[in-house]
């Protein structure tokens, strides 16, 4: 056995279990807790002139997000309409940084990348601190199990323990939770902050295992019947993808309300972007939910959906055009490119911006 390490995973859900608890186990934190500064040289770019309404931007951190189950990324299966009648980009060829919340997040955030992140001796500061230092004001709002660290400096609020009987029926709330009294969050912020521009990230629940089914409430069930258990091997192997779809129909629902939030605050340049932070296993080859060693884990647990949509103000002023990014769709790219690109959609300049990784420099002006 201890010469058929790969074999070892396959065996039941249970080993998926374990590795989970493996990779958790790794210390969150290096340096002895000394955090590195980073981009306090930040500044907002030329974009941002004094007369032009400021960003808003909604950064979601989806959760469990498996590329190929979206309709909008070739999926046989039309999980995504609202977005489908949206005018967004779809990146198709996205690789995750870990295989878990837990790896995944902090790395997304760090400015190092995924091999670098491994290595490092020192935490530093993250791209919501550089957003800070640029002078933006910043909200994180986390419908999961928390930020993992990276929303420690910035304004942050939690909205798992919600109680609205129909968002929140048993314990945890349903991601749409998080639209509700966001202009007042907003509002709340720091005004000479909110007066250069707004970046809030919504940390969603999204497809998170293994109850599937309590991710999608009962009018958004498309398809059936769904597994209920969370003894995903009790379920039958459609029954399990019914479930798991009707969650990735739901967030289509609440990323397409997201952006109609977004298309009603016509004081502000708007758009948003949804980048997952791993997939996940549906039973192939015996494997469920998420959580392997990097090495090892199957393309499912790593490949990830990043949707944006920019409103025509957004494209007039930062001359990146939707059209343009549909047609990277088919690109490799990956989330040590969610630091940069976030930076030069702001038009946040830094010394610490890599324009190599910045999904969006390939479709801006000059
Ligand atoms: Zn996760």
């Amino acid at each position: 056995m201890r010469n058929h390490k790969a074999l070892r995973y396959q065996m039941s859900p249970l080993n998926s279990v374990w590795a989970l608890g493996s990779v958790a186990a790794q210390p969150l934190h290096r340096g002895a807790g000394v955090l590195q500064p980073l981009g306090r040289d930040a500044q907002l770019g030329p974009s941002h002139a004094a007369g032009r309404k400021p960003p808003l931007l909604v950064l979601v951190l989806g959760e469990t997000g498996r590329s190929g189950n979206f309709g909008l990324n070739g999926y046989d299966r039309d999980t995504t309409p609202a977005l489908a009648r949206l005018d967004v980009a779809s990146l198709r060829n996205v690789w995750s940084c870990g295989t878990s919340t837990a790896a995944s997040v902090p790395c997304m955030f760090s400015h190092l990348g995924r091999e670098a992140y491994g290595a490092r001796e020192h935490d530093a500061e993250n791209l919501l601190d550089v957003l800070q230092h640029a002078g933006l004001a910043v909200l994180w709002i986390d419908n999961q199990s928390g930020c993992k660290g990276v929303c420690e400096r910035v304004p942050h609020v939690s909205t798992s323990a919600g109680t609205d009987p129909m968002l929140c029926p048993d314990g945890s709330c349903q991601d749409m939770v998080m639209l509700q009294g966001l202009e007042q969050r907003i509002a709340a912020l720091p005004a000479e902050r909110r007066a250069r521009g707004v970046v809030v990230v919504m940390h969603q629940m999204g497809s998170h295992g293994p109850a599937y089914s309590k991710r999608s409430p009962p009018q958004a069930k498309r398809f059936l019947p769904e597994c209920t258990s969370a003894q995903l091997q009790d379920c039958s192997p459609q029954a399990l993808v019914n479930a798991y779809d009707n969650s990735i129909a739901y967030t289509d629902q609440f990323l397409a309300a997201t952006v109609g939030w977004l298309q009603r605050q016509t004081e502000a340049s708007t758009a948003m972007v949804y980048l997952a932070d791993h997939g996940e296993s549906l039973g192939e080859n015996n494997l469920y939910l998420h959580g392997l060693p990097y090495a090892v884990a199957p393309d499912v647990q790593k490949r990830v959906p990043w949707i944006t949509w920019l409103s025509a103000d957004w494209q007039r002023r930062s001359g990146v055009h939707t059209a343009c990014l549909r047609q990277q769709a088919d690109v490799r790219r990956s989330h040590d490119d969610w630091f940069h690109s976030v930076l030069g959609l702001l038009d946040v300049h830094t010394s610490v911006y890599r324009p190599e990784h910045d999904i969006y420099a390939a479709c801006a002006p000059g």
